[in-house]
């Protein structure tokens, strides 16, 4: 049953939170269903068979503390739905044994690890009687596992008499076990100074659980800890309590020992900082700053055996990666250097390799973005860029590369490179990506080679979901030739199967071979059409991401337009020279409106000579080229950025506009010519090459 009750759930700094992150009317109606005043009976029989809780409580000073209870399973009774009773250990030394009287507030936590189910309440203690603590349930709900990390407790007796280190800062062994920790559980408090004081919402102590991956708290120094805020249950528990109150009682626990770590201090929470951008998952971080604390070491006659990360844990950081992360931006120019790890062969046509950057980590690249790859080929630097086709939350980068008979690189990567060699890249780069968790349902169609970005996406937007419970609905569609030259078949079908039909993939084959079956190894035989794309979209508005051969682009943008999309939301990617012509005049109005000049002096500063260009020498790199020079290159289209150079003097005409970042002072040299003077003067250009 639920509470029928219009005073909140919730006291004004959790409303406060859930107003700041836009959530305040979702939570108020969820909370009025979801919160209740007494306990399901599903919860009743959960905590009835745990061997152990979590306790929040305030000490007579005013700060929280978290505690851990435990008892052979059944120490918890439940006489009602609105009583619990506990025949619980309490650890020797934990400062719950000072605090243990009538009418104190508890917050509790049931959780089991092996199977992440845990459960939440408060209570009021009523009554402590031969150590048997009788509460009354004040408020009580469910909690989703995301972030529980999956361990089966074993009894242990360990060989050691307890210890009791009281601590007013931490000492490297507590550095130690904290910065290795992926789990702890943290207490706060609500004390009502407002009109709603004694309404539920407005009473007591609070305990919850926070996981990661070890490295997630970071030691600042030997007081003072930063700790990242996951998406969660958008109750905003802890946090409105911090608001409010900001104080917190955090207990470590050594699953290896059975040593406790309890600690109670200050608290600061930074909605705002720039660590945020590096750190994957962090909303926001909160400081906990030591007042004091217990080290209870060889206390708990257990050790607990790790079972594995939650997959919500997966796709969070830690500090250590949040450091290789600012590393690589810092280094985002430079050329680092891999190993290749695996090479799969993904059809008759495409091999992928894996890349495993020496420096250690994957940068925070986005679905659909490229790499610039560099190799020496036959005594002569070569630079090709190949759409990465793993995601960025993978921990490899992965290239899938169509052989080109004659190509250079391509030849060079699947006829010479083996596992173990070392190439030299560029960190991600290019415009072409995609949003995860736009509310646009997104269509993805490629031809042919042109499937490495959407491979990406389709894996990216999965991975994502994860964290934000939630998924772009997401139609691919694969043109391909034949069977042979169907790429990442098995791989796409089983990120659709596990997507809750949130992706769909519509495999198109023009020449299928004579036992090729439909339904099965394909599903529509023939080219994307517009009867096709109308049959299979619903009337909605879609984002639509193109990348293939140039009249296959062609061919879906027109389709596209002609069935009302509107040319901002086709987003689209060659592996050459771009040739889409678009229909709308915003994208004509961003080529750059000086034409080119007819004749022009250019002059090279660094290498110190001067040449006469004219319209028919064609782009700036094909003239540097036909002058001995080597500048380098990737994508000979605008998009690697790899040929930008400084320009000191003169103005350019783009003839294609360059997708890369470049700044004012610079030229995208594969797309540019000398812009005609606007006084027609003679034209001079000097470039920093
Ligand atoms: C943004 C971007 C992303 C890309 N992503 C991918 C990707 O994910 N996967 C992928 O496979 N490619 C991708 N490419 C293309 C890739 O960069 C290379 O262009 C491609 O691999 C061909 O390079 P190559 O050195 O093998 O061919 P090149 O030596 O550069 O030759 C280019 C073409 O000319 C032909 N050719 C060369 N010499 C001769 C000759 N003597 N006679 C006849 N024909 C000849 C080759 O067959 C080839 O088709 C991407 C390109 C861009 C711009």
């Amino acid at each position: 049953m639920t509470a029928k009750t219009s005073v909140s759930p919730f006291h004004h700094g959790e409303r406060q939170v859930q107003e700041k992150l836009g959530v305040r009317d979702k939570m108020e109606n969820f909370g009025q269903r979801v919160i209740r005043d007494h306990m399901p009976q599903q919860h009743r029989e959960f905590y009835q068979q745990l061997p152990f809780i979590l306790a929040g409580f305030i000490d007579d000073q005013g700060w929280p503390w978290a505690s851990f209870l435990y008892g052979d399973r059944g120490f918890i009774q439940s006489q009602n739905d609105k009583s619990l009773q506990l025949d619980a250990n309490i650890v020797p030394g934990d400062p719950l044994h000072d605090s243990l009287t009538s009418e104190r507030h508890l917050g509790l936590l049931g959780i089991d690890l092996p199977s992440r189910r845990r459960n939440r309440l408060s209570a009021a203690i009523t009554d402590v009687k031969n150590d048997i603590l009788h509460l009354d349930v004040i408020q009580s709900f469910g909690n989703c596992p995301q972030y529980i990390q999956s361990r089966q407790m074993i009894p242990h007796q360990y060989k050691k008499a307890p210890e009791k280190i009281e601590i007013t800062t931490f000492n490297q062994e507590m550095q130690k076990l904290i910065s290795k920790s992926d789990t702890f559980f943290v207490a706060s408090h609500y004390q009502s100074n407002d009109a709603q004081k004694n309404t539920p919402a407005s009473m007591g102590a609070d305990v919850s659980h926070r996981g990661g991956k070890p490295g997630f708290v970071r030691v600042d120094s030997n007081t003072t800890l930063t700790i990242p805020d996951y998406l969660g249950n958008f109750h905003f528990n802890t946090l409105g309590n911090f608001l409010v109150n900001p104080k917190a009682g955090l207990i470590f626990i050594d699953f290896d020992k059975g040593h406790i770590l309890s600690l109670t201090g200050r608290v600061e929470i930074i909605w705002e900082s720039d660590e945020l951008e590096y750190f994957d998952g962090a909303e926001r971080l909160w400081q906990f700053h030591l007042e004091k604390g217990v080290y209870l070491k060889y206390v708990l006659p257990f050790k607990w055996q790790f079972e594995g990360y939650s997959a919500t844990t997966e796709v969070t950081g830690s500090w250590a990666q949040s450091d290789i992360n600012k590393q690589i931006e810092q280094h985002k120019n430079s050329w680092q250097k891999c190993v290749v790890t695996k090479i799969v062969q993904e059809s008759v046509l495409v091999k992928s390799f894996y890349l495993q950057p020496q420096s250690g980590g994957i940068s925070r690249f986005k679905a659909g973005q490229f790499l610039t790859v560099k190799a020496n080929i036959n005594g002569k630097q070569q630079i090709r860029t190949y759409t990465l086709s793993s995601s960025p939350n993978d921990e490899f980068y992965r290239i899938s590369v169509k052989h080109e008979s004659q190509g250079v690189f391509s030849s060079f990567l699947h006829q010479q490179i083996q596992i173990g060699d070392v190439l030299e890249f560029k960190f991600p780069a290019g415009e072409f990506y995609i949003e995860p968790n736009s509310k646009l349902p997104a269509v993805l169609m490629a031809a042919g080679i042109g499937i490495t970005p959407m491979v990406s996406m389709a894996r990216h937007i999965l991975q994502d979901a994860v964290r934000t419970r939630a998924m772009r609905q997401t139609i691919m569609l694969c043109a391909t030739h034949n069977l042979e030259q169907r790429s990442f078949f098995n791989e796409l079908n089983a990120l659709a199967a596990q997507s809750d039909g949130h992706l769909r993939i519509i495999w198109v084959v023009s020449n299928p071979e004579a036992d090729a079956i439909e339904g099965e190894d394909y599903h529509v035989k023939g080219r994307i059409s517009g009867e096709l794309l109308q049959a299979i979209l619903p009337i909605d508005d879609y984002e639509f991401y193109l990348c293939g051969p140039s009249g296959f682009m062609q061919s879906m943008y027109d389709i596209s337009i002609a069935l009302g999309v509107s040319d901002k939301r086709i987003m689209a990617e060659a592996f050459g020279p771009a040739s889409l012509q678009r229909q709308l005049p915003e994208y004509v109005d961003k080529i750059i409106a000086a034409p080119a000049a007819e004749e022009a002096i250019i002059e090279f500063s660094n290498s110190q000579f001067e040449q006469a260009w004219s319209k028919e020498d064609g782009t700036l790199l094909e003239f540097a080229e036909a002058h001995g020079l080597s500048p380098e290159y990737g994508c000979r289209s605008g998009q690697c950025g790899s040929c930008k150079v400084n320009m000191i003097e003169g103005d350019v005409h783009y003839s294609q506009t360059p997708t890369c970042s470049y700044d004012n002072n610079q030229v995208v040299l594969c797309c540019a010519m000398p812009a005609k003077s606007s006084q027609d003067n003679e034209v001079k250009l000097r470039l920093e090459l």
